[in-house]
């Protein structure tokens, strides 16, 4: 039997970065899933081959922090990924005005985030597309991150699809600046992104080109200089931004506590081979001094 008429179509969720995305019932188990739908492009062959290799691999990747892959299948040419269905994500949360989040709902929602990104380094998995709406809450408050490993399976999206304009707000310097190699940095840079879209409850660094972006990186914390991050000048899109001071974390971000704000600078440092890993970033004190993070299921979320 196929593994396609094992599930029912229901409607479409959304259009996603690799293809649709569908609600289905697991007609065996009576579960609901998101079947993600994924277009597979022209070295079919190939991909289709290598790709189910890795996704077996993800299948692996089993955590609370971390959304279930349940399967995948080849269908009718396309690539088919069954998923734990999800109630709402993270910017849901955040763009919802009537949503009030205290200092301890969001060191919750924050530690959750770095509960998923540690697991995955651990397993030497990177997500490279953290962005809020890949970041899924389900019914009982419990977030998860979603498309682990996506990216480097299927190729970055942003350049493949040019309407994926918003995970370059999330981008770290050293891929703005063309990196090749690089290591789990740039999720934790994303992540500390995310932090400060829930303190500020708008996207911090709202670039419209990937110059621009880091312009806007720049403006806030000044222009790095080659003795704070050395590699900088050997990256291959490197050029030379005109010197700018920056400004305090505490002119960023007025409501947060110091703790908040020495977690924060540490997150968003500039050489990747400095900055805070997720797992350093669950010990660091912000984590253990109060107020304590707020029980998944007492979190505000989306009627
Ligand atoms: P993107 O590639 O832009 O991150 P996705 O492909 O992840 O988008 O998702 C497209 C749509 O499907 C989104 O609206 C998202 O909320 C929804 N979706 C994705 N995964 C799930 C899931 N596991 N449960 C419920 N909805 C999902």
């Amino acid at each position: 039997r196929k593994a396609a008429d094992r599930y029912l179509k229901r409607e479409v969720l959304g259009e996603g970065t690799y293809g649709v995305v569908y609600k289905a019932i697991d007609t065996k188990s009576g579960q609901v899933v998101a079947i993600k739908k994924i277009r597979l492009g022209k070295q079919k062959e190939g991909v289709n081959f290598t790709a189910l290799r890795e996704i077996k691999l993800l299948k692996e990747l089993k955590d609370p922090s971390v959304i279930e892959l349940i399967e995948c299948f080849p269908h009718k040419g396309n690539l088919h990924l069954v998923f734990e269905f999800m109630e709402t994500d993270l910017e849901a949360v955040i763009r919802d005005r009537n949503i009030f989040l205290s200092p301890a709902d969001i060191k919750s929602y924050i530690q959750m985030t770095l509960k998923g990104l540690a697991f995955c380094h651990k397993k030497w998995v990177l997500h490279r597309d953290m962005k809020p709406n890949n970041l899924l809450i389900g019914p009982d408050g419990q977030l998860k991150l979603a498309d682990f490993g996506l990216a480097r399976i299927f190729g970055s999206p942003d350049r493949r699809f040019t309407h994926q304009v918003f995970a370059r707000w999330y981008r770290a310097p050293e891929l703005l600046f063309g990196a090749k190699q690089y290591g789990p940095g740039v999720d934790v840079w994303a992540a500390a992104c995310i932090f400060a879209e829930l303190l500020l409850r708008r996207p911090f660094l709202q670039g419209n080109s990937d110059i621009d972006q880091l312009g806007k990186i720049f403006a806030a914390f000044g222009t790095p200089k080659p003795s704070q991050w050395h590699d900088m000048v050997y990256l291959p899109d490197y050029v030379e931004y005109q010197y700018v001071p920056g400004q305090s974390f505490k002119t960023l971000f007025p409501t947060a506590t110091d703790d908040c704000l020495d977690l924060l600078s540490k997150m968003f440092t500039y050489d990747p081979k400095a900055r805070i890993s997720a797992q350093q970033a669950l010990e660091h004190r912000y984590f253990s001094s109060g107020p304590p993070p707020t029980e998944p299921a007492l979190l505000p979320r989306p009627p």
